[in-house]
């Protein structure tokens, strides 16, 4: 060793014993990145192809298909996949649980509108969006309309490449002083994200609305239908970006719906990977947590309950109380991103808690708002058995904070979960940007999260 190298001993003693948080890409190797990058280019794939529930639904069916394993769905919102592990069922499940639901625009139940020579789609937001980030930036058209005789249209338009979009166009600068002086919230107010949808009009002076005739007569033409079939539809706006390479060293991923997809994909992936898990493993996605998982395809649905007692049934324990015991023995993680340090904003976090964008799996004690209201805390003694399995296996990780005291807050499914008096964690990614129309995340960040997955169920 070198006497520049050499340490004194306090600097060993710090080494020794103090918490340090550190980059992932410290020390990470060739070999390593390599893995990395194809890893994010399998996500970027999935990211971008699946940007509603419905469609993460389609595809991890189609996953789960291609893995031989076994799937329950819920109602196309909400899917779970499972392996039977070497152990019996009345020694518990490993469940990771991730919700594929993104904060986006809903069409309104009578969405067509025509004003100045224009036809517009009205929206209501769904999830804790900031409207202003909406205003132009080009939108898909993805859902589903129940035509004639209950035949489900699939709709899709926006998603390729020459493909049209809609976009909500904002107001020019030059007659935008009363609304630079709004506050942010109301710069751009819910009724105002109205997306542009048409110019031509169809030639006939008896007819009110021409534009908006125009329209629905091509809707008609290419689906069938008509604006009363609109009413029960499920149509989103979503971006129509698709996710790229943020940065000169390509480090990052920007794209839509990070929140919650890049969790749910880890999870599926690392239950891909295992061929034989210990305990019988459950994947669990599902659907409304950004509008506070009501509703029954979210987390306060029993779907979850059903399935494990689906699968108690299979291997005869059809008793109350054995079923119970099984619940009482499970293991959870509920997997959701987090917020990443963002210096540009350094006010709003607590610089030594909150975690570092490729800093590692970021795991979280509590989650909840104020003085830890909503929250689910997790028991000391089942998060450093995490830590531990981490530790063994080499997963970088890093605590997992969520800003300063009272700056803001936020939930996760995991308290849903801690209802069955099961063991529950929250694991997830550090994001940037969490909530708008390009969330930014860490390839390496992603990489250990999967590993963190396998590790958890191995
Ligand atoms: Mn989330
Ligand atoms: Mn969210």
């Amino acid at each position: 060793m070198s006497e520049k190298e050499k340490l004194s001993k306090w600097q060993e003693k710090e080494k020794k014993l103090s918490y340090e948080r550190k980059s992932c890409w410290e020390g990470c190797t060739d070999g390593q990145k390599k893995k990395i990058f194809s890893l994010a280019e399998k996500y970027k794939t999935f990211l971008g192809q699946a940007k509603t529930e419905r469609k993460v639904v389609e595809f991890i069916e189609n996953f789960a298909k291609k893995n031989k394993m076994e799937c329950f769905k819920n109602k196309e919102k909400a899917i779970a996949i499972v392996k039977t592990g070497k152990r019996p069922i009345n020694e518990g499940l490993r469940i990771i649980v991730s919700h594929i639901d993104s904060p986006h625009l809903d069409l309104k139940r009578i969405p067509l509108h025509e004003e100045a020579n224009l036809c517009f789609l009205k929206t209501h937001y769904y999830g804790g969006i900031k409207k202003y980030h909406w205003v132009n930036v080009p939108l898909s058209l993805i859902g589903i309309i129940i035509g004639k005789d209950g035949k489900k249209i699939n709709v899709e338009i926006g998603e390729g490449k020459d493909d049209l979009c809609f976009v909500i166009s904002d107001l020019l600068p030059h007659l935008a002083g009363k609304q630079m002086k709004k506050n942010a919230k109301d710069v751009v107010t819910g009724e105002q994200l109205t997306a542009i949808a048409g110019n031509i009009c169809v030639n006939d002076s008896k007819i009110k609305e021409k534009i908006k005739l125009n329209v629905l007569d091509l809707l008609n033409k290419k689906y069938g239908i008509c604006e009363k079939d609109m009413i029960s539809a499920e149509l989103q706006l979503v971006p129509s970006t698709i996710p790229r390479d943020v940065g000169f060293d390509k480090a990052l991923i920007g794209g839509y719906g990070h929140d919650d997809k890049i969790c749910a994909f880890a999870s599926f992936e690392a239950l891909a990977n295992v061929s034989k898990p210990e305990y019988t493993t459950m994947m669990l996605f599902l659907d409304k947590e950004e509008i506070g998982s009501v509703g029954n395809t979210s987390a306060g649905s029993y779907f979850f309950s059903n399935v494990v007692m689906e699968l108690c049934k299979k291997q005869n324990i059809t008793d109350p109380m054995e079923i119970r015991n099984v619940f009482e023995k499970s293991r959870c993680i509920s997997s959701d991103v987090d917020v990443g340090i963002n210096p540009v904003f350094a006010e709003v976090h607590d610089m030594q808690n909150d975690p570092i964008i490729g800093g590692g799996v970021c795991i979280g004690k509590s989650t909840g708002w104020g003085g830890k209201y909503d929250a689910n805390d997790s028991n000391a003694e089942y998060m450093a058995n995490i830590v531990d399995i981490y530790d063994k296996n080499n997963i970088l990780w890093q605590s997992a904070g969520m800003g300063k005291i009272d700056e803001g807050g936020g939930g996760t499914v995991s308290k849903y979960f801690s209802r069955y008096n099961m063991e529950v964690l929250d694991v997830g990614i550090a994001i940037l940007g969490m909530h708008s129309p390009f969330e930014i995340a860490s390839k390496i960040d992603l990489y250990y999260l999967e590993k963190a997955h396998q590790a958890f169920i191995k």
